[in-house]
């Protein structure tokens, strides 16, 4: 395929170390001061308290004073019937299972190419198959899983439920598989250029929701087929989605911290279901995305809180990259009651997928000399700066007049 390459363009400069998903600005926004977890977590990370004080005002404050009228009762509503829909699919006998006792014999291409289809029948815009790095893989569980008794946004711990048998926070992840299926699902672009808002929380909960569903499907249907299968989603993520994606060439690791890709640019969210299911694997792709960024500052520029770095790549346990300040970005989200979504919207690559945008990406990848007027081109067509668009007149629908 075009722009294959051997290894992918992220460069590695040391040993790659796992990462820690306790250490995720997810889990330390739920380091509710005083709980067992918090102090734990400080005892070790005294260095973090401050910030992660500020990470969990958010979620404190909704504790300390529940809205007793919501402001906009009809959209906020969008996030249980999102976000909150992902919680069934968090539990381990969804995104893993028993495995059937009868193992079909797969030829690995004829398989690859079955896995792909399935993908792209669940949902899946784009699908790829890599071999799991095991670098990639979380060294202990983070994010605590959801259930019942959870009060969705946030999401607050009550508890683990008799008879629970999966990893609870802090446990080791160990995960062996040897391929992971790489899936990017699309989001209306029109919604997500609202943000921050409802509106982009709306959208963004949407895909996650039916890509989490995608990947806990096609978990089961590879164990059904006898081989061992783990999905990950928004919910429950045993490995870093972005390198994953990356090495199974869906894209390139962007400025903005998302894999980019030629068809969707960043704007898309990405799940995967890692097996031992034998598979064909793809190779990594070059779209010319590291020259790119370095042309193109147009999401740092635009990020409210400066996350996103204007200069130089860094090395971040073993892998020079773009570093991305999660923490600002976190707190700017908190700030704004609804997620953000600029860097996604604001990309050039991330374009509606019509002929013309289609060929200007193919531009992009295979003409370097081309890159820094395209960067330019999109300032002038679409505005260096962003300005978020009102929501659709079906988001307003029922709403009292002003
Ligand atoms: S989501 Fe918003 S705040 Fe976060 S990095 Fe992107 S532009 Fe910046
Ligand atoms: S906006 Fe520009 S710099 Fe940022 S990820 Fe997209 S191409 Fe790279």
């Amino acid at each position: 395929m075009a722009h294959e390459v051997e290894q992918p363009t992220y460069e590695v400069v040391g040993p790659l170390d796992r990462f820690d998903e306790r250490d995720t600005v997810f889990a330390r926004e739920a380091y509710l001061p005083g709980t067992p977890e918090e102090i734990e977590y400080h005892a070790r990370h005294p260095e973090l308290l401050e910030i992660d004080r500020r990470l969990a005002r958010f979620i404190q404050q909704k504790i300390d004073n529940p809205p007793e009228v919501p402001q906009d009762p009809l959209n906020e509503a969008f996030y249980q019937t999102t976000f909150g829909s992902v919680a069934p699919l968090a539990q381990p006998d969804a995104v893993d299972g028993p495995v059937d006792s009868y193992k079909v014999k797969v030829d690995p291409e004829t398989m690859s190419r079955r896995i792909k289809v399935m993908a792209r029948r669940l949902g899946a815009y784009l699908v790829r198959i890599g071999p799991l790095n095991p670098a990639w893989v979380y060294t202990h569980r983070g994010i605590r899983p959801f259930f019942d008794g959870y009060r969705a946004n946030p999401p607050l711990f009550t508890g683990v439920p008799e008879g629970y048998q999966g990893l609870k926070y802090g446990d080791p992840i160990e995960i062996d598989h040897q391929y992971a299926i790489s899936m990017a699902f699309p989001q209306d672009l029109s919604l997500v250029r609202t943000g921050p808002s409802l509106m982009n929380d709306f959208e963004t909960g949407r895909v996650y929701a039916i890509s989490a569903l995608a990947a806990v499907q096609l978990g089961k249907y590879i164990r059904a087929l006898g081989y061992p299968a783990r999905a990950h989603h928004l919910r429950n993520y045993g490995v870093l989605a972005v390198p994953v994606a990356v090495d199974a060439g869906l894209g390139e690791i962007a400025r903005c911290g998302y894999a980019l890709t030629k068809e969707l640019g960043a704007n898309f969210r990405l799940v995967c279901v890692t097996t031992d299911l034998p598979l064909a694997v793809d190779r990594p792709v070059d779209l010319g995305v590291q020259d790119y960024c370095e042309k193109c500052l147009k999401c740092a520029d635009n990020c409210p809180p400066r996350a996103i770095p204007s200069g130089d790549r860094v090395v971040v346990r073993g892998v020079k990259r773009w570093n991305v300040d999660a923490e600002k970005c976190l707190l700017y989200w908190g700030s704004q009651g609804a997620a953000c979504g600029i860097c996604q919207v604001v990309c050039p690559w991330s374009k509606p997928r019509t002929l013309f945008h289609r060929f200007v990406a193919e531009i992009a990848t295979r003409v370097p000399q081309s890159r820094r007027l395209l960067t330019k081109a999109d300032d002038w067509v679409y505005g260096a700066t962003y300005k978020p668009r009102p929501a659709p007149d079906w988001a307003r629908l029922g709403q009292a007049p002003p």
